[in-house]
């Protein structure tokens, strides 16, 4: 039984573009929450937990990140959560240029359909996936960028990946305030 529900109009049933990915994966991991969520959080590729369970965010990241929701009274149900990349990576390498080219149609059509007001990269992948190449995550963390396409107009709020603040706890404050910032974007 799915955590977390995931809407069938959005998901991406087969895909095999990416012969690696395709050759590793379990499952491909669609994105999960409200189809008109406010807010649309995109990883980077889903990882060991996800791959198993179908879902993004439900290993040690996903802890990370619903301590910072919970602290800001954001509750997941509401929230639009997917990744740049729908296949684990083997090993959980970063996912090659060429896989975030083939899964940016997805991308972008779950961007479109759901049309929050705010998108939170998490993490330098989707964060140059988004607004192009980037100098260093850290120091852009809680910065606010323009997402426009014919069908959506929203604020990005650049942030670092969760499971960065494991490596880094520096990091942390930074992190959760991007939560609060969010709070005041979508009131
Ligand atoms: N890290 C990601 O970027 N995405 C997930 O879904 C899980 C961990």
């Amino acid at each position: 039984m799915p955590k977390y529900s995931s809407e069938t109009e959005l998901c991406v049933s087969s895909c095999t573009l990416c012969p690696k990915l395709t050759q590793n994966r379990n499952q491909i991991v669609n994105g999960t929450g409200p189809e008109d969520a406010d807010i649309l959080l995109v990883g980077e590729a889903p990882g060991e937990n996800e791959d198993e369970n179908g879902e993004p965010f439900v290993g040690r990241s996903g802890d990370i990140l619903n301590k910072a929701l919970e602290k800001n009274n954001l509750s997941r149900e509401k929230i639009r959560i997917t990744n740049c990349v729908r296949c684990r990576p083997p090993n959980n390498r970063d996912p090659h240029k060429s896989e975030i080219e083939n899964c940016n149609t997805h991308l972008n059509k779950e961007i479109d359909a759901v049309n929050p007001k705010v998108i939170i990269p998490l993490g330098r992948v989707p964060s140059e996936t988004l607004i192009g190449k980037i100098d260093k995550i850290t120091n852009m963390t809680g910065e606010k960028y323009t997402y426009q396409s014919k069908s959506c107009e929203a604020e990005i709020l650049i942030s670092v990946h969760p499971a960065a603040t494991i490596y880094n706890r520096s990091l942390k404050p930074d992190f959760n305030s991007v939560f609060e910032k969010v709070t005041d974007i979508i009131k």
